[in-house]
């Protein structure tokens, strides 16, 4: 199968691309074109394929969640599962709602409350957080020239009122225990961790292959432990919408609100897509109507 041809031939037959809106509560994700549009593939064995934008770099955001989770649960184990729960929340990505009754512990790591637990965590672990994720990125994906958009994590940080409430609230349950500046500021890096969808594919490509980086040549994590990191991400990935992106796609997959997803069909390759205008469930819009006609029409998926 020419997988370039197929790539190109379901972009041109995509919907037109005036639907869905960029993210703009950030201000500077909103200046972004919504015209951009990029897709690249990397299989364990080596093959590439790409079209598109898919050199050009973009926020990653949310999609950054799971490269914290990794690191995190790299470090604690089975006892991280004591402050962040595995469970799908069936909420928006920024929702307190179940917080209350669930006294403190995120439904799951891909939730911003979630997220925001693993960074408290990772704040006890590393000695310079932001320096040791963007070296873990770097030599996940062999690429030195990945960093944060500074004006992005700038942007931010000047609105992160309810990110600021999450990590308050938890704390009234005793599941923070660094400083709310410190966890806002790591936070806030991590999600303008900015990146291409070739150095995206690259870098999540160990969740394809049993937690053994293809790229860097390195077991990043246990196979055991690739499998449910593969699984927080089919539940939980695209947060109130994974059960359609299970429907749709039928991958494990991490949205964020930069217009990227990224999809891992374990045993076989990593795919990133990036398109910004956002759905009503704030995941890429174009981002999943190409993944559920390329999985369709390659015939791959875990179900
Ligand atoms: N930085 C964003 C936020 O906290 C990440 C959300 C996302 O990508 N879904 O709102």
């Amino acid at each position: 199968m020419d997988v370039n041809h197929l790539i190109a031939d379901i972009h041109a037959k995509l919907p037109s691309l005036n639907t869905g809106k960029v993210a703009d509560y950030i201000p500077e994700l909103g200046k972004v074109s919504p015209d951009k549009f990029g897709v690249h593939a990397m299989t364990i064995d080596g093959r590439a394929f790409s079209f598109g934008d898919a050199q050009e770099g973009f926020s990653i955001q949310s999609i950054a969640k799971v490269l914290t989770l990794t690191m995190a649960y790299q470090r604690l184990g089975h006892d991280l599962w004591k402050r962040v729960d595995v469970e799908p929340s069936g909420t928006p990505f920024n929702s307190l709602i179940q917080l209350e009754s669930d006294r403190g512990i995120p439904r799951n790591p891909m939730m911003n409350a979630g997220a925001l637990v693993v960074c408290d965590v990772l704040l006890d672990y590393l000695a310079n957080p932001k320096a040791d994720l963007l070296e873990f990125v770097q030599s996940l994906s062999c690429d030195v020239t990945i960093g944060y958009n500074e004006t992005v994590a700038a942007s931010e940080r000047a609105h992160s009122d309810r990110n600021r409430a999450l990590v308050e609230f938890m704390r009234s349950f005793g599941n923070i225990k660094n400083g709310t500046d410190s966890i806002l500021d790591f936070y806030c890096s991590l999600c303008a961790l900015e990146m291409n969808c070739a150095q995206l594919s690259n870098t999540f490509l160990f969740l394809a292959n049993k937690g053994f980086s293809p790229i860097c040549r390195k077991q990043i994590i246990t196979g055991n432990m690739t499998k449910r990191i593969n699984a927080i991400m089919q539940l939980c990935g695209l947060y109130d919408e994974a059960g359609e992106f299970a429907f749709r796609v039928g991958l494990p997959g991490k949205s964020g609100v930069g217009g990227g997803i990224v999809a891992v069909l374990p045993g076989d390759y990593a795919i990133a897509v990036w398109s910004p205008p956002l759905n009503r469930k704030g995941n890429s819009h174009f981002g999943m109507a190409f993944l559920e006609q390329f999985t369709t029409r390659v015939g791959g998926s875990i179900f």
